[in-house]
């Protein structure tokens, strides 16, 4: 019998009507002959509400209590949609997801390990549902951690992986990986194909129809990997190793935006060896990611500065840990700006044709964007932007690659 998973964000699990749709999207895979798991997120807005509990409750709160309450938005919808099948007449149960996922490192954005898959195959010869809340799982020693904003995606990619499915599918409010988000842009184009390649650098650039960590996974099992509408019956997006033949495709795939970076400038490094390993080595140690690194010394000064971009959320952090050893790390000063946003193009044509990525400079100019700094990759490059240039900057460059569907939005 071929196996499947089927994942569902927040809002197509928002409020019981919804839930009684997923459950019939999920009824009609099982009739089909299916071996059905379902991964489910919490109730839209649910998570947001749970980290605002915590903010409230101490500004400063322990990491593994975080988990404990913003895990329990994905148990309750778990719960609600084993019942509603049971209610339709289907053998269906909920599994908790420290009873089969173990996960390690820092609370709050844990990765995985390992899945306990024996307890899911039982249920599923026998011809019972399993339904599982994302975004949570079990340290070593038995606490609650959870897989970092949007990690229902990697817990559905991982259990697919864990119990050998044949595929796994991401049922989401839109109906497919697009060009770029089709909320920003209503002239974005539908990928019928993206590879994984290109996937991992979107969703790494800030496209959120997928976390980022799952799509590496996906890639290592080499899972198929389909993303869906849960409200409309229509073909998605297939996350594949290699595009199909018969892939017509522009050179560039699509456009991400990432409003989530903020900037930091440490002022008066010293012009020698080893003084920018020096510089960042709290944050690295605090696991604390930096990003668009731009650094040059200028001849016979002696000193300069070091620009970085860390996530928004771990600035105030960041900026503790470098400040409490200015004297030792070896700058005169620090500046942060938390009002930029960072714009990337990503695919494979940047490979082989250096001109794609002097048209993403050229088109930000004639638009007036200036851009603060900028960093390539093999398929990717990206540049550092005021935040309120976005959706503006996105706009221009979608255009200029010659991506824009002209059948959609105005
Ligand atoms: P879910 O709750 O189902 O996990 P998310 O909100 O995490 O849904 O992801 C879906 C959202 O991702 C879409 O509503 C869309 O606004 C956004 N998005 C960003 N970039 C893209 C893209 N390139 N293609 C499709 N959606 C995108
Ligand atoms: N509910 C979690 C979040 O909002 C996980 C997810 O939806 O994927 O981040
Ligand atoms: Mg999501």
């Amino acid at each position: 019998m071929p196996r499947i998973v089927m994942k569902f964000g927040g809002t197509s699990m928002a409020g019981i009507e919804r839930i009684r749709h997923v459950a019939q999207l999920v009824e009609r895979e099982a009739e089909e002959g299916n071996e059905v798991l379902v991964v489910v997120s919490a109730m839209a807005g649910e998570t947001d509400r749970l980290v605002q509990f915590c903010k409230e409750a101490a500004a400063s709160h322990d990491p593994t209590e975080y988990d404990v309450v913003v895990a329990s938005g994905e148990q309750v919808t778990a719960g609600l949609l084993a019942m509603t099948l049971q209610n339709m007449g289907r053998k269906a149960r909920s599994f908790m997801g420290w009873q089969l996922v173990r996960a390690s490192g820092v609370h709050g954005n844990a990765r995985v390990d390992k899945v306990e898959s024996d307890l899911l195959s039982e249920a599923l010869t026998g011809g019972t549902i399993c339904v599982i809340p994302g975004f949570q799982g079990a340290t070593e020693d038995g606490r609650l951690a959870t897989l970092g904003r949007g990690g229902s995606d990697t817990s559905a990619v991982a259990i697919a992986a864990g119990v050998g499915a044949d595929r796994c599918d991401i049922y989401t409010d839109v109906d497919g990986v697009y060009t770029t988000d089709p909320r920003i842009v209503p002239k974005a184009s539908k990928l019928a194909q993206v590879t994984f390649e290109e996937m991992l650098e979107l969703a790494g650039a800030g496209a959120k129809v997928l976390q980022v960590r799952s799509v590496g996974l996906a890639m290592r099992e080499n899972l198929p990997l389909r993303v869906l509408s849960a409200f409309e019956d229509k073909t998605g997006t297939e996350v594949v190793a290699q595009l199909g033949e018969d892939m017509e495709r522009t050179a560039i795939a699509g456009i991400a935006a990432d409003r989530n970076e903020a900037r930091v400038t440490l002022t008066g490094i010293a012009d020698e060896t080893g003084s920018l390993a020096k510089a960042i080595a709290p944050l690295a140690e605090a696991a604390i990611p930096v990003d668009m690194i731009v650094h040059a010394a200028t001849q016979g000064v002696g000193k300069s500065d070091l620009n970085f971009t860390v996530p928004r959320a771990q600035l105030a952090k960041a900026l503790a840990l470098l400040e409490a050893r200015k004297d030792e790390l070896g700058f005169e000063g620090i500046k942060s700006d938390d009002r930029v946003a960072k714009v990337s193009i990503v695919g494979v044509g940047l490979r082989s044709d250096p001109a794609l990525a002097s048209l993403m400079f050229e088109t930000l100019a004639e638009r007036r964007i200036n851009i603060a700094a900028a960093s390539t990759g093999e398929i990717r490059a990206s540049v550092l932007i005021d935040e309120n240039d976005v959706e503006l900057a996105v706009r221009a460059l979608h255009k200029a690659y010659g991506l824009d569907d002209d059948n959609q939005g105005n």
